[in-house]
């Protein structure tokens, strides 16, 4: 039985349609992530998850039970959001209990579940401080810790990182990871960010247009993109899509049936002495541990990722072909063929 049953949910405002049928089965103890561009539909479809909102149609269900028309403190979930609102009146002890108390549970539970929270945050030592006198990272970590001590059948987190500076959002991630590993509470996490939902994710739901486009392996969406849009999405630099049919046969490969876009990652292309695909470089970057060359093959850009050494020079020219086995074809609607 999964954790979360999303069926056939639709949401419309005022005859904008932000959700499309989406059906998402998120299992027992899984890391899910939504992920797609502002205004896909991530928050709507977890606000109705957490009933914040009413879908128009469809069902919810969690841990099997159909959720539809219940208030958010019935559904036994815990939700971490972006301003992760610890409020700064109150002691951390006071902060992780929040929840507790406003479910009336009795005071001696409250501190043992306050303590077993903050123990899973190791943040023990904090519990007396108030909120001003405590890091971002160390903010985080009791907002999760909140969330967790009402010892949910399902966490939701909406962009939890988002209000963090760079270097300390990607400590907290790889934190974030570990400690979520250990806790193994069912998870569905809302992000635009692609690296974020690579390095958290089970499997990733890639969301575009109020609709599900991939739900997979993180691998297997960066290896395998659905569509067009998954792998111009996913991936930095984007993976390439060449149309022209001399280009196919100058990197070495040809379009099965149905299928006329080349999708190509970067990486996979290869410099070869003789043959290939000779194109100009326009721009290099050096990237340290690799360079990145952007070239233009009859109007079609074309990115290469290729070892750092020889530097590369702008405007000379390479030539490339395909990693055989890399290649990804996709049809005229940007579906994936073969
Ligand atoms: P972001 O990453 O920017 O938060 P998102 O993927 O979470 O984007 P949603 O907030 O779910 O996107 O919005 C999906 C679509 O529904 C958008 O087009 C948005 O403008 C619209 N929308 C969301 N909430 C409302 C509302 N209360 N009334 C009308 N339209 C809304």
């Amino acid at each position: 039985m999964s954790a979360i049953s999303i069926r056939s949910v639709r949401k419309e405002f005022k005859g904008h349609q932000a959700l499309k049928a989406i059906d998402l089965e998120v299992r027992d103890q899984e890391f899910c992530v939504l992920l797609g561009p502002s205004g896909c539909g991530k928050t709507t479809l977890m606000r109705i998850i957490a009933g914040l909102e009413t879908q128009t149609a469809g069902d919810v269900l969690i841990n099997g039970k159909r959720m539809n028309g219940l208030p958010p403190r019935k559904r036994n979930i815990a939700m971490v959001f972006q301003n992760y609102a610890v409020f700064p009146h109150m002691t951390i002890a006071e902060n992780i209990g929040f929840g507790l108390r406003m479910q009336k549970v009795g005071e001696e539970k409250v501190r043992t579940q306050v303590l077993r929270a903050a123990a899973l945050m190791h943040i023990e030592h904090l519990l007396e401080r108030f909120a001003g006198q405590i890091s971002g990272g160390q903010r985080q970590r009791v907002a999760v810790a909140r969330a967790l001590a009402v010892e949910p059948d399902v966490l939701l987190m909406d962009e939890p990182l988002s209000n963090l500076d760079a270097l300390l959002r990607l400590e907290m991630r790889s934190e974030l990871k570990g400690l979520l590993r250990d806790i193994r509470t069912t998870t569905l996490y809302v992000t635009h960010d692609q690296t974020e939902a690579m390095s958290l994710a089970d499997r990733i739901a890639v969301m575009h247009g109020g609709e599900i486009v991939q739900y997979d392996a993180p691998s297997t969406v960066y290896v395998r993109p659905a569509t067009t849009f998954v792998g111009g999405f996913i991936g930095n630099p984007p993976m390439n899509f060449l149309s022209s049919v001399a280009s196919h046969a100058a990197l070495g490969v040809r379009a099965p049936d149905g299928a006329t876009v080349l999708g190509i990652r970067p990486e996979d292309l290869d410099l070869v002495e003789q043959g290939g695909l000779e194109v100009s470089a326009k721009v290099v970057e050096m990237l340290g541990a690799s360079q990145q060359v952007n070239a233009r093959v009859n109007d079609e850009l074309l990115r290469i990722s290729t070892s750092a050494l020889p530097a590369i020079a702008a405007q000379q020219r390479v030539r490339v072909r395909a990693r055989p086995g890399a290649a990804r074809w996709y049809d005229a609607a940007g579906r994936l063929a073969a």
